[in-house]
């Protein structure tokens, strides 16, 4: 490739990100050490009713981090030691971290190929009776295959939890992710598609009594300051990212608009060379129906690390999400799976590439990234 052309694209440009909003978050950090107040306060509750509205939930509960979210949402149920959860093993180890912190098991069902989503055909096999939820992950930002999942477990009178911490904003014939579940865990990380400048968390409900008790919960288990009801978590929100985040919320609707438009774009460049039709390259599904909004856009390419080294050079970064699938984590080898037990994870595992979707790639950043993709096949 002609080395003039050489460009710069990362997997995600938080400085971009940051300067076009610099002045709104400076004075919105302001505000904070103004009041003085911290930790929850003002503006937490504000960020949990905005989210709560954007959400389409009755009641959002702030927390430390997403990961803190799904712990809080299986405590909120007394999930623990003897239970079962059902979820799959491709995901951020958060989403089996906490099962496993509490004492239960995962019980894992593989994904569909085409969504990397919990393949809900495969659910009903695994329900007895200590089965205690059932817990999807919307993941790369498109929701679960929800309908089937939702009604299994009304069947048997288990919640489904909501893992969405990539998927604030999408939507699933027209609700939005977050009133999908009987709760649902958000993350807030820098890279997700409303990410604060540090860690935090949020939870959604409809249900006034869980929002009640996940406040409580979130505070060391105290409805009262001091007496304690529960043994909870230090997890609050800070106040200077809740501040953060509501700056950056006024946006997430053109940001999420600008990362499905530029899945449209590489939808059509790839359709202009031969890659798809060479089975080089297998491109994201949305699913009719589906609101996907692209917290990472994840190819399935052929030679991926390979792909991947290439691309490093050309200066375009990519990531690999996830390299080993939670039943063949190290931590988890007492759970006794094996490599062959969950196949479509595993190929998944192998085979798929995160490449740049952020809401300020540019169009010839896209073409850039297609034509190296492109070149590498060439060779
Ligand atoms: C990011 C993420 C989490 C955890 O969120 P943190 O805020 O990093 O703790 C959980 N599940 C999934 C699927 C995630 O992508």
């Amino acid at each position: 490739m002609n080395p003039q052309l050489r460009r710069k694209v990362a997997l995600l440009d938080l400085h971009l990100h940051y300067e076009k909003i610099q002045d709104e978050i400076d004075t919105a950090i302001k505000r904070v050490f103004a009041s003085k107040q911290f930790i929850l306060g003002s503006e937490v509750k504000e960020l949990e009713h905005e989210i709560a509205a954007y959400c389409h939930s009755d009641y959002a509960i702030g927390c430390a981090s997403g990961s803190d979210a799904i712990l809080l949402a299986l405590m909120a149920y007394d999930i623990g030691v003897g239970d079962e959860v059902i979820t799959t093993p491709y995901t951020f180890f958060a989403t089996v971290g906490s099962i496993v912190r509490l004492g239960a098991k995962p019980v894992f069902v593989d994904i569909e190929e085409s969504t990397f989503n919990m393949n809900p055909q495969a659910l009903a096999a695994l329900i007895n009776d200590k089965t205690r939820a059932i817990l999807p992950i919307h993941l790369f930002g498109q929701c679960a295959d929800m309908e089937p999942i939702k009604a299994l477990a009304k069947s048997i009178g288990i919640p489904v939890i909501e893992d969405a911490a990539q998927a604030i904003g999408a939507e699933y014939k027209g609700e939005r992710a977050g009133k999908l579940g009987a709760l649902a865990a958000f993350s807030f990380y820098p890279s997700k598609n409303l990410g604060g400048a540090g860690d935090g968390g949020m939870l959604t409900t409809d249900d006034a009594a869980l929002a009640e008790k996940l406040q409580a919960l979130r505070a060391h288990g105290a409805r009262k300051k001091y007496f304690h009801d529960y043994v909870g978590l230090n997890s609050r929100l800070d106040s200077l990212q809740a501040a953060i985040l509501r700056v950056k919320l006024k946006y997430l609707e053109v940001w999420s608009e600008a990362r499905r438009e530029n899945a449209r774009r590489y939808q059509n460049l790839f359709s202009q060379t031969n890659l798809l039709t060479a089975g080089k390259v297998r491109l994201p599904v949305e699913v009719a129906g589906m609101r996907h909004v692209y917290n990472q856009y994840v190819i399935v390419v052929e030679a991926r690390d390979r792909l991947m080294a290439y691309l490093k050079e050309q200066g375009i970064g990519t990531e690999i999400y996830y390299p080993l699938p939670l039943h063949l984590q190290t931590c988890f080898a007492d759970l006794g799976f094996h490599r062959g037990d969950f196949p479509v994870s595993e190929k998944a595992a192998a085979t798929a590439l995160a490449i740049p979707v952020h809401p300020e790639l540019t169009a010839a950043d896209q073409q850039y990234v297609v034509e190296s993709i492109e070149a590498f096949y060439a060779v």
